[in-house]
């Protein structure tokens, strides 16, 4: 069993963050997660409101960058599945599918997945037009119609990375009006091969061996009719990654971690940062700010104790 004083879980920039800041606060501390680093942004073709880089950049470039800096500044890098947090008085046990970390403090940056719809035929076509990675998937669209589903940021962000390559894109929002920046708003409605259809449902997907079309509800009226698409990319939403934290931490009902404004969480010494904790903006810059408070809550924690 190797000892920390701080274990991150979680290499998104929410935690790389955080690992940064602690490590060049002079803690012993190592960032876990499943997938390497990068978190969400890994997928993001290009960040133009991180603050510092004006032109953009891509979610591939930015994540490496977070990790040398912490890398830099010493922190660690483990790669496990985190599947318990055990709670004592002195410790807090992580407990990782491969190994176990004793810590003197915790900060959970382990973000949040891509909400599904439920329904008809969404299950069946994963992998086979129904996607929920723009940058990774759009160019098996090349010429071809496809559809976004969702009226957030993230729908009209995928959805002009898909005009790349497809021949139409047409936004299916369930509401009367969009959630998005304006400025993404402005981006996609400048982007001719975009065509954004409001009060509209997606109901189910259909097809025989991949997607062909969707069954939509239309309107206030509620008119029913067949789209053909050969591409459903879902927007919805996220979920918070806190399956492995219930009845472990306070969480909230949709499942975001409870934390006070200095990122404690309802147990003492474990603190939480970016788009998993409860009323979080879910913005880079913010996750990253959180990130940095966390990490100074954890040293000034461990500097009581000390
Ligand atoms: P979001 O902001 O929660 O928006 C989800 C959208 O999906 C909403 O328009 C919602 O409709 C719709 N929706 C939810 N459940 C649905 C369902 N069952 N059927 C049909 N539509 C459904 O999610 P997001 O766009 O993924 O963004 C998540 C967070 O990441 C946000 O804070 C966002 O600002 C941030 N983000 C930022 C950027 C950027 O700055 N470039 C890019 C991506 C994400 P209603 O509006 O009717 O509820």
């Amino acid at each position: 069993m190797r000892d920390f004083d701080l274990v991150v879980i979680g290499a998104g920039v929410a935690g790389l963050t955080a690992a940064m800041f602690a490590a060049r606060y002079g803690l012993n501390v190592v960032v876990v997660d499943q997938l390497g680093v990068g978190g969400q942004i890994s997928n993001a073709e290009k960040i133009e409101n991180f603050p510092g880089f004006p032109q953009g950049i891509a979610g591939h470039e930015l994540g490496p960058l977070l990790h040398e800096q912490a890398e830099a500044a010493s922190a660690e890098f483990a790669l496990d599945t985190v599947e318990r947090l055990e709670i004592s008085a002195e410790h807090r046990m992580v407990h990782g599918a491969a190994e176990v970390l004793r810590a003197r403090s915790v900060i959970i940056t382990a973000g949040s997945r891509l909400r599904s719809l439920g329904i008809p035929g969404e299950e069946k076509f994963v992998g086979k037009g129904v996607s929920h990675c723009a940058s990774c998937d759009g160019t098996f669209f090349a010429g071809r119609e496809v559809c976004v589903v969702g009226g957030g940021d993230s729908a009209l962000d995928e959805a002009v990375v898909l005009a790349e390559h497809a021949s139409r894109v047409t936004i299916f929002h369930r509401g009367k009006n969009l959630r998005a920046a304006r400025a993404l708003l402005d981006k996609a409605s400048a982007t001719q091969k975009i065509e954004i259809a409001l009060e509209t449902t997606v109901e189910e997907i259909i097809g025989e061996d991949a997607v062909t079309a969707v069954r939509l509800r239309e309107g206030s009226a509620g008119t029913s009719r067949i789209q053909n698409t050969s591409g459903v990319f879902v927007y919805v939403g996220l979920e918070p990654n806190t399956a492995f934290l219930q009845g472990v931490l306070k969480l909230d009902p949709a499942g975001h971690i409870e934390t006070d404004i200095l990122m404690q969480t309802s147990v003492t010494g474990v603190f939480a940062a970016g788009d998993i904790r409860k009323n979080s903006v879910a913005q880079l810059a913010a996750v990253a700010g959180d990130g940095a408070t966390a990490a100074i809550s954890a040293w000034r924690y461990l500097k009581a104790r000390s």
